[in-house]
């Protein structure tokens, strides 16, 4: 009973990952992808897109002040990307976990940075970091009608 309670109040949400050319060029688009499925998120959003330098700059705009910043945009914008959308409860957070420290050789084996990058500066994907922010990223990405909502078949196994 109390369970289920607790299981009822937790909160589903979105969040925006985004598999960054280096993944795309490296084959491993597949493998990201697999994670977050088989983690039990539900995939909303998907496209290849290769990001203009004003969206670059607008989605790392935090960022502006690093002296990193121009070389990220040039990362970024360097190649096409891959745009997800993901929803789950608690998936901001949990697909933070599944991603791994920003410095991949800090990221824990078994995340995807700790199990398939190495550099800080090719760390294969982001994710958002508050459900605000994925908020506003997928905003940010995704046009109006470019997210669908479906209710999977083994919803009932995945969520109680
Ligand atoms: N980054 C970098 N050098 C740094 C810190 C960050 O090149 O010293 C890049 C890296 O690709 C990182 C992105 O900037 O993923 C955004 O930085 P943030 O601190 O938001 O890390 P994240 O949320 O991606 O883990
Ligand atoms: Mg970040």
């Amino acid at each position: 009973f109390l369970p289920h309670l607790v299981a009822s109040m937790e909160t589903v949400e979105e969040t925006y990952i985004m598999i960054k050319p280096d993944g795309l060029q490296r084959g491993l688009v597949g493998e990201v992808i697999s994670r977050f499925e088989k983690k039990g998120f539900l995939l909303k959003g998907l496209k290849l897109f290769q990001c203009p330098k004003e969206l670059a700059e607008e989605h790392y705009k935090d960022l502006k002040s690093k002296n990193f910043f121009p070389k990220l945009i040039d990362y970024i914008t360097s190649g096409p990307v891959v745009c997800m959308v993901w929803e789950g409860v608690g998936v901001v957070a949990s697909a933070r976990k599944l991603i791994g420290s920003t410095n991949p050789l800090q990221a824990e084996p078994g995340t995807i940075r700790g199990d398939l990058a190495v550099q800080t500066g090719r760390n294969v994907v982001h994710g958002s970091d508050s459900p605000e922010n994925g908020q506003r990223e997928i905003a940010l990405w995704f046009k109006e009608g470019e997210v669908c909502q479906w209710t999977p078949t083994v919803g009932p196994w995945l969520r109680e």
